[in-house]
């Protein structure tokens, strides 16, 4: 058994829990300590049951809750070493027991309890950013947030997932109009910046395969997108694409900014 729950998603925070009978592990801490006990709790679960916390980069809305789950729990934190360096110059997370921090390399697989985790490089403006991939038995999951753009080396590695959590960043319409300053929606529209829903729909739909389970886009933009467009638009982007699959060929959720999703599960 293989489950994943989205605590929070969006660019006001992110706590994804990832785990199986055995092991549970969290995949960023962008928010408080109290909500990730919170919405642990609405699944039966707590903060003591979790292995450790993967860091996917060093921006806030993915480490706010880091240093206090670190020093409150115990709990390791892994992290590429780019990224551990960038967490200790982030003053707010405060001070984190040296031995807490594991290094982990791009593209190397490793295990916690019998969870085979694999962090994949992506593409965004943080020092050494990673998706990660979570493997137990024959089930494959994965979650991509934070990503400008993507190629053929991830597409690859993304193959003959279960559940994915997939960034639907923004609409490029909301964005273009909106009230964000120019540098800004540069940054966000850049290559090193966010996925918009197209290109979203366009990667879910090199991804998709006959026993393709479940997809939950996340990490939505407040100011940019909402979530019946990125829901219609993603949709859109897969039925209209160059692939044999229609949007209606499997379940698709939107993961909430605050509020906890649904247990996707591969038994
Ligand atoms: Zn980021
Ligand atoms: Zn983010």
């Amino acid at each position: 058994m293989l489950e994943l729950c989205s605590i929070a998603s969006g660019s006001s925070g992110n706590c994804i829990c990832v785990g199986s009978d055995d092991s549970h592990v969290l995949i960023d801490a962008g928010i408080s300590g109290k909500k990730i006990e919170n919405g642990l709790n609405a699944i039966d679960l707590k903060s003591q049951d979790m292995q450790g916390i993967l860091v996917t980069h060093e921006h806030i809305d993915h480490i706010a809750g880091l240093g206090v789950m670190a020093r409150r729990y115990g709990l390791p934190l892994y992290a590429t070493p780019g990224t551990i360096d960038a967490i200790k110059n982030v003053k707010s997370v405060g001070k984190i027991d040296e031995s807490l921090f594991h290094p982990i390399t791009p593209m190397e697989e490793f295990s916690i309890g019998d969870l085979e985790i694999t962090p994949i490089p992506i593409s965004h403006d943080a020092a050494e950013p990673v998706a990660y991939r979570i493997k137990k038995d024959h089930h494959v999951f994965a979650v991509v947030t934070d990503l400008g753009t993507y190629d053929d080396a991830i597409i690859q590695e993304l193959q003959g997932l279960e559940v994915l959590l997939l960034e639907a960043n923004h609409d490029i319409h909301m964005l273009e109009t909106g009230a964000y300053p120019y540098p800004l929606k540069r940054r966000i529209m850049g290559d090193r910046g966010h996925l918009s829903n197209e290109r979203s729909g366009q990667l879910l739909g090199e991804l998709l395969h006959d026993k393709f389970g479940t997809v939950m886009l996340g990490h939505l933009s407040k100011e940019n997108n909402y979530e019946e467009l990125a829901y219609e638009a993603v949709r859109l982007e897969v039925t209209s694409g160059d692939n044999p699959y229609k949007a209606d060929d499997f379940p698709m959720y939107v993961a909430k900014r605050d509020a906890v999703s649904p247990v996707l599960r591969a038994q």
